[in-house]
């Protein structure tokens, strides 16, 4: 049985607590571990699964388009990843992406935009992606390469992305590229190109450990209208980085929701496998590893939620949401590797849950900012205190 006394920390309010329980009940009769091995198809049902359930007006903002409210909600984000997670991690991933491949239009869209893109992406019905990564530019995104420039009405793309989630089968990519205002992160804007675009091309398929629809994406004379530029010329950046404050804390409660799932199925193993005349659990070597999987949990939890709810008060969370990422993800992989242990040979059957676990929760360590680079950002914040 999943552990949800959390849910009573005064960081939630009434209506989380009951979308927690709407999700359990729905992600209990709707998904399943394993999916098969077409990932494309897959995905493209969950997204719409999760539309046709009204799940995705959370991942959106304003009620004018289809959204929940007129803010995002982070702490609901949050329970929805965190909740998905434990039982699939592509639906996670599918609801993620919708998050965040729209964010941007959320936060700093036109009335124009968030009308056409925004319901869509609430209904489950176009699919969204986040394309900001390249070759040569991926912990120093600031370093990208990919050029915009301005032609009457019309913006002219060139270059590269890669690592693109839902590269392949996005309806919509929003993408970061150079336009030069100044240098570094401030001559970068934000564009939204339709994945039907001329010169936009799926360069290459990414196979990872935990297979999701992942691509390169190559832009070649790539034309668009100038009005499909999300905010001010060089705001992209800004935008990004405003962008990554809500799904930052959002990564870390998937890697909660995966943890909690591996802490589920070792107590489920270590309380019935029988050894030595007694059971796994009855070892006192056996209670201190859960413990400590029990405590690195709920240090990430308090963390999650803490910048979650910091955020919907309408703070600056840069420190608290490094912080959560950090805890969360290392904390899930320290976690599920225990987990993996006490299920033994079992563990590392492909399609074992925690063997899934496993693969699912690495890549978790590297994007949106590797853990190294949120130590960086964490001390950045702290020193800046000292140094006034
Ligand atoms: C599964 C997956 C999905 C992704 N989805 C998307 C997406 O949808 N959109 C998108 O734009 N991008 C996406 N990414 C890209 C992701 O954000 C980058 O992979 C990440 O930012 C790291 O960049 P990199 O791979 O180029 O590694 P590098 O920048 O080469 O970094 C390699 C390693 O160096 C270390 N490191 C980095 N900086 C420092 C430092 N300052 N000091 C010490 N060590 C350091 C870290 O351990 C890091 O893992 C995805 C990546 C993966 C793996």
């Amino acid at each position: 049985m999943a552990d949800t006394s959390y849910l009573q920390w005064p960081f939630l309010d009434d209506h989380h607590r009951r979308l927690a329980s709407q999700v359990d009940a729905w992600a209990a009769h709707h998904l399943r571990d394993a999916h098969g091995d077409d990932v494309d198809t897959v995905c493209r049902q969950l997204v719409q699964q999760l539309g046709q359930a009204g799940l995705l007006t959370h991942a959106i903002a304003g009620k004018a388009y289809g959204g929940q409210g007129d803010s995002i909600d982070t702490r609901a984000i949050c329970l929805l990843r965190e909740t998905l997670a434990r039982y699939s991690g592509l639906a996670d991933f599918a609801f993620a992406m919708q998050g965040l491949g729209s964010g941007a239009i959320s936060l700093a869209g036109t009335p124009e935009q968030k009308q056409r893109y925004l319901p869509r992406v609430a209904k489950g019905e176009a699919i969204a992606a986040f394309a900001i990564s390249e070759p040569n530019a991926g912990s120093d995104v600031a370093a990208l390469t990919c050029h915009a420039q301005v032609e009457g009405d019309e913006v002219i793309l060139n270059g590269q992305k890669t690592w693109i989630s839902n590269g392949g089968i996005a309806d919509f990519y929003v993408v970061f590229a150079r336009t030069g205002e100044a240098p570094g992160s401030r001559g970068i804007s934000a564009f939204i190109v339709d994945a039907d675009t001329p010169g936009l091309e799926i360069a290459e398929r990414i196979d990872v450990i935990a297979p999701h629809p992942l691509a390169r994406l190559q832009f070649s004379n790539c034309r668009i209208p100038l009005e499909q530029r999300i905010g001010a010329p060089g705001e992209g950046f800004k935008i990004a980085m405003r962008t990554l404050d809500v799904f930052r804390t959002s990564v870390a409660a998937a890697a909660l929701g995966f943890a909690r799932r591996a802490l589920d199925e070792a107590q489920a193993r270590a309380t019935t496998r029988k050894m030595f005349n007694q059971t796994l659990a009855d070892f006192q070597l056996t209670q201190a590893r859960l413990a400590e999987m029990a405590t690195t949990i709920d240090s990430a939890a308090l963390l999650t939620y803490r910048a979650a709810w910091l955020r919907d008060q309408g703070n600056t969370i840069t420190r608290e949401a490094a912080m959560a990422k950090l805890t969360a993800t290392e904390g899930a992989q320290k976690v599920i590797d225990a987990a993996v242990q006490m299920w033994g040979g079992l563990g590392v059957v492909s399609e074992q849950p925690v063997e899934r676990l496993y693969r699912e929760i690495r890549a978790l360590r590297i994007y949106e900012g590797a853990s190294e680079v949120q130590q960086l950002i964490i001390a950045r914040e702290l020193l800046k205190q000292f140094k006034g």
